[in-house]
């Protein structure tokens, strides 16, 4: 069932949003060579901690996993397009990052992830990196009252494939609210005009996740929580959390 927020609501939701925001712009300013994954998580945990906020990531435990999640980001290097778990792995030169991060403050959720190189970057990796950021900007201006679950998606697909980028079937965005993961899903590729008709109040996450080998095979990692490509090809993923309002798009997750 999808639930719609009211503006207050939303007002509170924004909040939550600019924790997480804070957390991923202090994560990447920290992110450099030598510096591990846990070192990150220890960083956005500072942010967090803060603000008041806590994690919707830690202890988290989806029917898949193996064990609860035990950060509060995802940290998904280089073949890792998701979900991947923060150790002591130390970053190395030209390696592309995806951190993803939540909080949840006074009962609202915000979801946002960014991906960026470390060190010298590769001109491969960057189009992979700017490619998911025009995808998940053209999903959020299709974002509107008036439009479809499908037109999201449509819009997030056609911008991955004509790059010749692989989608991860059966990941994507989702509702937010009070908790991370609510209806509805929002796919990374579909067809438009079709699906739930976008209203006022609907609050989503959308997160196209790209794998540059442009094949769409995923596998989970050894730790039962990393997603990697099958090609083993890098991997890049941007997200936002928004909401859907009579004036248009509202990225509640802004940096
Ligand atoms: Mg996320
Ligand atoms: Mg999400």
């Amino acid at each position: 069932m999808v639930e719609l927020k009211t503006d207050t609501s939303i007002d509170a939701m924004y909040t939550a949003g600019q924790v997480v925001g804070q957390a991923l712009t202090a994560v990447r300013k920290a992110a450099d060579v030598g510096v591990s994954l846990l070192e990150l998580d220890e960083v956005a945990r500072e942010v967090l901690r803060g603000a008041g906020a806590t994690s919707p990531f830690l202890g988290y435990r989806p029917s898949f996993a193996p064990v609860p999640f035990p950060a509060v980001i995802c940290t998904s290097v280089n073949d890792a397009i998701v979900h991947g778990i923060p150790t002591r792995y130390r970053l190395r030169d030209g390696d592309l990052v995806s951190i993803d991060c939540g909080a949840e403050l006074d009962g609202w959720v915000g979801d946002s992830a960014i991906s960026f190189i470390v060190g010298k970057p590769r001109p491969a990796d960057l189009r992979l990196i700017e490619t998911a950021e025009r995808a998940l900007a053209a999903g959020i201006e299709a974002a509107v009252v008036g439009n479809r679950i499908g037109d999201i998606a449509h819009a997030i697909g056609t911008i991955c494939r004509a790059a010749g980028y692989g989608i991860p079937q059966g990941f994507g965005g989702h509702g937010i609210g009070r908790r991370m993961h609510e209806d509805p899903s929002i796919p990374n590729e579909g067809r438009p005009g079709r699906g739930l008709p976008l209203r006022h109040g609907m609050a989503i996450a959308i997160e196209p996740m790209l794998l540059a080998g442009g094949e769409d095979g995923y596998h989970a990692a050894g730790d039962g929580w990393t997603l990697k490509t099958n090609d083993g090809s890098r991997a890049a993923h941007a997200e936002h959390t928004v909401a859907i309002t009579e004036t248009g798009p509202r990225i509640l997750t802004e940096r």
